[in-house]
């Protein structure tokens, strides 16, 4: 079976581990060459970033350690062990960005990246060269190739924009976003490698990623939307809103500044149904058990969708499977 997973960081990043559970793949390393099923995962690049003249690229880096074993598993991100004596260093220069750490492991990953970047080589074909050391398991895909930054308007108090990463990381979604710009994303286009994936796929599961700048900056993507809509497997999305409430993170300020409320009919309606509107791209919507949501054209069930640990998680993908009507 051919499952596609649009992901952005941490929540797409553990949602790929219960995908590869629930079908049966090893949690760590290349799947069995016999393995009957692939899955690929188009990942969100709106949190990409040049730091220190390095390349960083966030959600990308989150689904290859967590899916290559190397994650720091309390945070979420970032490697295990890290160390922090470049950080330290650099401060010692006064060497602006002091508020975006990045570890001394890590910054092999970005060294490695922006050499083979600047010698001409896609981000695509970077990433698969990166995931030769992680093996993840799961065929990683950058939505595009060409850069595309989520930049956030604030007021501050004067209006100015900032890059995702310092509204999110360095002022913690505060002060609030008035919009969120996906910057670059009207002159860049899906990969080919993408829409292949998307219109070879059985199943399209949408994890339960940041819907604004996760899933929303592979949407803002043009031609993005259009293959998902055109796709002929059907389309599976989860809530990452439970009770009301982000899991984790601060989705609920980014629901906020596009106007959606912070439910998961909210968030399913935004989504929308493939049938019905022009624009919407799901055919099934998973909420948390004891949430209910309403969204026209679109079947919707309750389960639970704590991704506590892998086998929580792989409940997660079957029950996705099962409305899809697809069987592994
Ligand atoms: P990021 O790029 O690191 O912010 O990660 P993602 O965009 O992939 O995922 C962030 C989203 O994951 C947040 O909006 C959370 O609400 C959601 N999330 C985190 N843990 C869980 C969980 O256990 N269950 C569900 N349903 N959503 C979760
Ligand atoms: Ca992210």
């Amino acid at each position: 079976m051919k499952v596609v997973v649009l992901v952005g960081g941490v929540g797409g990043a553990r949602f790929l581990l219960g995908v590869k559970a629930a079908l049966g793949l090893p949690a760590h390393g290349a799947p069995e060459a016999d393995s009957p099923h692939e899955v690929t995962a188009v990942v969100n690049v709106g949190d990409d970033v040049w730091m220190h003249g390095l390349r960083v690229c966030p959600d990308l880096d989150t689904c290859m350690y967590t899916l290559g074993g190397g994650i720091d598993s309390a945070k979420g991100w970032g490697r295990v062990d890290e160390t922090w004596s470049v950080k330290e260093e650099l401060a010692a220069y006064g060497a602006e960005p002091s508020w975006f750490g990045l570890g001394d492991r890590d910054i092999a990953t970005h060294l490695v990246r922006s050499r083979m970047l600047r010698a001409g080589y896609s981000l695509t074909d970077v990433t698969e060269a990166l995931c030769d050391r992680w093996r993840p398991g799961v065929r990683l895909l950058p939505v595009t190739d060409e850069r595309v930054e989520t930049h956030i308007a604030i007021e501050d108090p004067e209006p100015r924009a900032v890059h995702f990463q310092e509204w999110w990381v360095r002022y913690r979604a505060e002060p609030a976003a008035k919009a969120i710009a996906p910057v670059g994303a009207e002159e860049a286009k899906p990969t080919p490698a993408v829409l292949e994936a998307l219109s070879g796929a059985d199943v399209v599961l949408i994890a339960p990623s940041n819907p604004v700048v996760s899933v929303g900056t592979l949407l803002a993507v043009p031609g993005f939307r259009t293959a998902l809509r055109e796709a002929e497997a059907p389309v599976v999305g989860l809530s990452p809103i439970i009770g009301g409430k982000p899991l984790r993170g601060m989705a609920d300020a980014c629901l906020t500044a596009i106007g959606v409320d912070t439910t998961a009919e909210a968030v399913g309606r935004h989504y929308g149904s493939r049938k019905g509107s022009d624009e919407g791209i799901l055919d099934a919507w998973l909420v948390h058990s004891g949430d209910s949501a309403e969204v026209p054209g679109v079947t919707v069930r309750a389960v639970p969708l704590l991704m506590s640990d892998v086998d929580a998680t792989a409940a997660m993908a079957r029950a996705a499977f099962e409305i899809a009507g697809v069987e592994p």
